[in-house]
């Protein structure tokens, strides 16, 4: 079957929280990548958010293979510096080196990376150093684009939203892509980080949008590098 809608996942930092995260994905069938940085795997960490304590206890090395099994493991550095401001030789070993590392823990060629930091994480000198110097084939960025259209610019590629940012309108824009007849290609692709579900305890918030968006006959469920070997295959 030729699916015109695409549902993707794409989070984070490789936290603890990933495994809560998992669970719900594969109890509704979702797909998604998890972008790490193989120098942090393993080490302990919080983030105070909105004052809060958030734990942000990255996935042991060992532990990585077997929790993302089914999944996609993808890069987001070694050590997760905002790259825009390295050296040329650094942005490349940053990148390249967590995307050997990933692919010797994970047994299979890494070829996703997202951008670490937020901020302005990502311009275009970094973006062509990649698709110039590295295995990746795909790179993403923090920009929401607010849609579904595919994109050209697969190294400067933009979410659709984040699960997070506004819960109302990620609702908005879930109902409208199950519920548009379309013809063009739609890739939905939701980014964030497992552990921004602590800060207001907004689990169930997740679980509803897993249910909401699962079981649907005509939308392909699948990681970014699927998403994105699908599109290219049939556009
Ligand atoms: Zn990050």
């Amino acid at each position: 079957m030729d699916f015109k809608k695409i549902l993707t996942f794409s989070f984070d930092d490789g936290v603890k929280q990933d495994e809560r995260f998992i669970e719900i994905l594969n109890k509704y069938g979702l797909k998604c990548t998890f972008n790490l940085n193989s120098e942090l795997l393993g080490k302990d960490g919080y983030l105070t958010i909105k004052g809060k304590k958030i734990e942000h206890n990255k996935v042991a090395p060992d532990k990585v293979k077997a929790l993302y099994k089914g999944h996609e493991v993808a890069s987001h550095t070694l050590t997760h510096p905002n790259i825009t401001t390295l050296a040329p030789s650094e942005v490349v070993r940053q990148v390249e080196m967590d995307r050997i590392n990933l692919s010797n823990i994970v047994g299979y060629e890494v070829k996703g990376f997202a951008y670490p930091c937020g901020g302005i994480n990502s311009n275009r000198v970094v973006a062509d150093l990649i698709k110039n110097n590295s295995g990746i084939e795909y790179a993403r960025t923090i920009v929401h684009s607010y849609g579904f259209a595919p994109q050209d610019d697969m190294f400067l590629f933009k979410p659709s939203l984040s699960l997070t940012k506004n819960k109302q309108q990620l609702l908005d824009m879930a109902d409208e892509f199950l519920n548009s007849e379309t013809e063009d290609l739609k890739l939905f692709y939701i980014w964030g980080h497992s552990y921004e579900l602590d800060i207001d305890d907004s689990w169930d918030y997740f679980e509803d949008v897993c249910k909401m968006l699962s079981n649907k006959k005509d939308v392909m469920y699948c990681t970014n590098k699927e998403a994105f070997d699908y599109i290219n295959k049939i556009k």
